[in-house]
């Protein structure tokens, strides 16, 4: 599986820098995010390293489908209530222009009872 060496992302799959994992198979890693901005946020990426949504071909449509098809269930699991007073957002930064700062394809499962710090 392709990997870069100079990736956070791809160390923290690598448990060369420590996270606190939420799910872990043979193709996503998810971990909680280090700096939340809700009471329940993590993030779910690929293993192999893809810079971000503007690396995707459809090659890789079944590791997406496979990715947003995990989310609601690892946001029930990790406590977001349940739709529809409940619920969690998705947010996937692309590029600096979208506001992502490291640049490994994530997505961000954010939710929880509001307020949050951003949105
Ligand atoms: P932004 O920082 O603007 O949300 P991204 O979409 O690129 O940009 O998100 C990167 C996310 O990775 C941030 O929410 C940040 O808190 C998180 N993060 C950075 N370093 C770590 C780490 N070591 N462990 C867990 N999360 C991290």
């Amino acid at each position: 599986m392709q990997h870069d060496p100079n990736c956070l992302f791809c160390k923290i799959i690598a448990g060369q820098i420590p996270s606190k994992k939420v799910y872990e198979d043979e193709r996503v890693f998810a971990f909680h995010d280090i700096h939340p901005w809700a009471p329940v946020h993590f993030l779910v990426v690929p293993k192999v390293h893809l810079h971000s949504m503007a690396a995707v071909t459809p090659d890789h449509a079944d590791l997406l489908g496979h990715m947003m098809t995990l989310a609601p269930k690892l946001a029930q699991e990790q406590g977001c209530n349940p739709y529809p007073d409940g619920g969690f957002r998705i947010v996937v930064n692309t590029g600096s222009e979208g506001g992502q700062e490291i640049h490994h394809l994530h997505m961000h499962v954010i939710g929880g009872p509001r307020p949050w710090k951003k949105g």
